[in-house]
């Protein structure tokens, strides 16, 4: 049986432990904070709304840093279902600008930013042109959500919920670091590291890229909408965990010409195969692809190429990655 991830109270655990780059996973284990790795499925689905699933977002969490991938329609809303909450994000990893990917993009910097009572880590946000003038529409001085930051800002009773929060007067605009990346280096911490690789897509009217994090436990890669790309495999390779946006069955996609810039089910097989993954994750699913019957066709499709474990994921689903 291919499909090894079950759910235990909304968190999933792996039914063979994950290989990270020190070993074998000890479930069950109590952990502190530091050591707990985990990728929180917030959004797995895409551009047509369904009950269960819209757009894409996924927090990688590594010890005490959470890095949102992705801020598609919901995601302030599907992080705080999580138990998580916004100004624990300090850093903010776009993938492209199609909407399913950034349409919550105001309302979390704007939450983000009037939840902080000034003592949190400045936001960082990263992503493909036009990422910093996106932001700048949106929330700087002149931008289209100005007006709500500015009455925040200056009405007596926002100064009030702001210095009840813990706040001090007066309130400083919102204010981030926002990058226009490209492939290559994006971000470098003490415990881990950022890496891009242009994807392909609906180039030239967007760029898209493909993400690699590289930490002391293990990696994975965030490969964002693309068809088949050497630069994602170069990028891939000797990862740990593939997270695929998987639109629907390789055959229909690849007969009604959806494959063009977009990953099937086989396609997102033979990325997991050729990275080497232990682990590959299937997000942005589409309605046909999520069907009963249709998600079991899929995993034995890409059981035929792919021999690693392969989890269809859920919005709500939490992963434990690379325990020791
Ligand atoms: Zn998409």
């Amino acid at each position: 049986m291919p499909t090894l991830a079950f759910l235990i109270g909304g968190r999933v655990e792996l039914a063979r432990p994950w290989r990270g780059v020190r070993g074998a996973a000890q479930q069950g284990d109590a952990m502190d904070i530091n050591e707990k790795n985990a990728l929180y499925l917030l959004g797995t689905g895409t551009p047509t709304p369904t009950k269960s699933r819209f757009g894409t977002a996924y927090v990688l969490q590594i010890g005490r840093d959470f890095l949102l991938f992705d801020c598609g329609p919901a995601a302030t809303y599907k992080l705080v279902r999580a138990d998580l909450w916004p100004t624990q994000i300090d850093y903010l990893f776009l993938t492209h600008h199609h909407f399913d990917h950034n349409a919550d993009l105001p309302c979390f910097l704007l939450c983000r930013w009037d939840q902080s009572t000034g003592r949190e880590n400045p936001l960082r946000v990263f992503g493909p042109p036009p990422t910093r003038e996106i932001i700048q529409k949106l929330i700087g001085p002149d931008g289209a959500f100005s007006d709500d930051w500015k009455a925040r800002v200056n009405a007596p009773l926002s100064q009030h919920v702001h210095a009840n929060r813990g706040g001090s007067l007066p309130r400083p605009p919102p204010a981030m670091e926002a990058a226009d990346v490209a492939a290559g280096e994006v971000f470098r911490h003490g415990r881990w590291m950022v890496t891009a690789a242009h994807v392909h897509h609906v180039e030239p009217w967007l760029r898209s890229l493909a993400y690699r994090v590289d930490t002391d436990r293990g990696s994975i890669v965030f490969a964002g909408d693309t068809g088949p790309c050497g630069e994602l495999n170069h990028l891939a390779k000797g990862t740990n965990v593939f997270v695929a946006n998987c639109w629907n069955h390789q055959k229909t996609m690849d007969g009604d010409g959806e494959a063009l810039g977009q990953t099937g089910t086989l396609d997102a097989a033979r990325f997991a195969r050729d990275s080497g993954a232990d682990v590959l994750i299937l997000t942005h699913t589409g309605p046909s692809l999520c069907r009963p019957g249709s998600r079991e066709r899929a995993i034995s499709d890409i059981a035929t190429v792919y021999q690693g474990e392969t989890v269809f994921g859920e919005e709500g689903m939490v992963l434990t990655l690379w325990q020791r």
